[in-house]
């Protein structure tokens, strides 16, 4: 029996089923609860997508009129605030993120964030006067113009839906590009309720914004290898990165990365052990340690480590895995069963490499629905084991010892990855000095916080190419040209 489609596809400005008709499930994590559907869509519907952004951007004001822009981007912003009610329980639902999170980086500061870039299109130098020179003795005088780079294609994953939907739909607007998004299929509604709002409430032209849901991979891929996609935005897995950078290569199109980590949390000998634990314990399981930013190796003082084990294991069987919607939770489910099954090989192979469980290592009990694992922690492994070194995407964290400032550097930095990292210490200059030292995009000292709007955030080596939010993260979708008018 089919069933009708729940949410749409938003193509050309109108919200529209799937080319074949088809529809896929949108699944409660936290206990199975189908919520819905989501139109299912069709390589056809990403033609066609790709098609409407490339005539929005090409043949119509949108890239010339950055006021119009911002007022645009402002209308969104406040439509979703209007929304956010509805949004939080969606989310809550649709991505098992805890009620907690929905109030920070889930849901209300990305939205707000939209504003950070409106202001930022406001009072960007698009143009720039460099005055007269004689290059080769030719008298010119010479400006350099910002513009948008052109149809983009935006890739997301399921962890922090609206973020990365709003973190690349905002900077990528604002700078006056179109947009085909692709959203993960495991939280199809959070991307075809922002092309919902979008449609509705909005003046966003027809084609500046096209909101492609797909139970199928592949329409990711379509987007990558399209010619008239003019750069790929991604953020997932950096398996997948590999293969939309070389996917990419054979049109030569600009391709922007924000991909995994295995983050190191570095505790100091001259750090209060019991504060820095119960922060490593609360900072690596929120949201079930789906974030990629999360610091999942925990490096404590070699005579300490004992006490660290034992501080951190508390923290985390206090906190616990609880329901999303509670105010108090933490540590909800994981997305699906699929990631559930791959966290729990990650945990019979952190035993197979001799390691030991000082909390967690399996499903809590009482829970028969919903995908869902205890906060776990790791002892007796060092950095060589493939627990310490891969990404594992669940409330799993190892802990190791290090034997001062100089090895807790080389263990953090001794990872195919890096994307963030924090430090801890008594001595604020001495641990931003080991701040300094890592090789990773950002940094927490002593509980400082770098997520927000103008802060870059990105990856070193296999953690990503580019950086998103700030104003860097703003131009990595503007093109430079210079031009220099010959005179007398
Ligand atoms: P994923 O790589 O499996 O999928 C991400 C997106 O890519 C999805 O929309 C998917 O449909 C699409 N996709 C899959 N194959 C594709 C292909 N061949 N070509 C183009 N697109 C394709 O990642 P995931 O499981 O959805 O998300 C978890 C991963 O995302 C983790 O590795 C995490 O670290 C990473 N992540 C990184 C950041 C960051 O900013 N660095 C933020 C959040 C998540």
């Amino acid at each position: 029996m089919s069933r009708t489609t729940d949410r749409l596809l938003l193509l050309d400005g109108r919200l529209t089923p799937s080319a074949g008709g088809g529809a896929f499930e949108t699944i409660d994590p936290a206990n199975e609860d189908v919520l819905g559907t989501a139109a299912d869509g069709t390589p056809a519907d990403m033609d066609r997508a790709i098609g409407a952004a490339r005539r929005a951007f090409d043949e119509t004001s949108w890239a010339a009129d950055p006021a119009f822009r911002v007022r645009c981007l402002r209308q969104l912003r406040e439509a979703m605030q209007r929304r956010s009610d509805e949004l939080r329980e969606l989310t809550i639902r649709e991505v098992g993120a805890p009620r907690f999170l929905t109030f920070g980086g889930q849901l209300d500061t990305p939205v707000d964030d939209l504003g950070w870039f409106a202001g930022l299109a406001e009072s960007y130098e698009w143009e720039r006067d460099l005055g007269r020179a004689e290059p080769m003795g030719m008298p010119s005088h010479r400006w350099i113009r910002r513009e948008p780079v052109g149809v983009v294609g935006a890739i997301t994953p399921w962890n922090f839906p609206h973020q990365i939907n709003l973190a690349k739909l905002g900077p990528a607007l604002a700078a006056g590009n179109t947009v085909v998004l692709k959203p993960a299929p495991d939280t199809p509604w959070c991307a075809a309720v922002l092309g919902e709002i979008i449609a509705a409430e909005t003046d966003i032209p027809p084609g500046v914004v096209n909101v492609v849901t797909s139970s199928d991979h592949g329409l990711g891929a379509q987007l990558v290898e399209d010619p008239r996609v003019d750069l790929v935005t991604f953020t997932g897995s950096t398996a997948t990165g590999r293969t939309v950078m070389a996917s990419a290569a054979a049109t030569l199109k600009r391709v922007f990365l924000e991909l995994g980590g295995k983050s190191a949390f570095i505790v100091l000998d001259d750090a209060d052990l019991r504060a820095a634990c119960s922060f490593a314990a609360f900072s690596g399981i929120a949201h079930a340690g789906q974030g990629c930013a999360i610091t999942t190796r925990i490096l404590v003082p070699r005579d300490r480590y004992d006490e660290a084990v034992e501080i951190t294991a508390k923290s985390l069987a206090k906190l616990g895995a609880g329901d999303p919607g509670d105010d108090r939770t933490i540590c909800g489910p994981v997305i699906s069963a699929r990631q559930r099954d791959r966290i729990e090989g990650y945990l019979r192979l952190a035993v197979e490499e001799g390691g030991s469980f000082a909390c967690g290592g399996g499903r809590p009990a009482g829970r028969d629905k919903g995908f869902w694992i205890e906060p776990t922690l790791v002892t007796g492994l060092s950095n060589d084991a493939r627990t310490a070194r891969e990404e594992i995407f669940g409330p799993v964290l190892v802990i190791m010892p290090h034997d001062g400032d100089d090895d807790a550097v080389r263990i953090a930095n001794d990872s195919p990855y890096g994307l963030s990292g924090a430090v801890h210490g008594g001595d604020l200059e001495r641990a931003r000095a080991v701040a300094a030292r890592l090789r990773t995009g950002t940094v927490g000292v002593n509980g400082g916080v770098w997520y927000s709007a103008d802060v870059p955030f990105g990856g070193y080596k296999q953690s990503g190419i580019g950086r998103e939010m700030g104003v860097a993260g703003f131009e990595e979708y503007l093109e430079t040209k210079a031009i220099a008018e010959g005179t007398t």
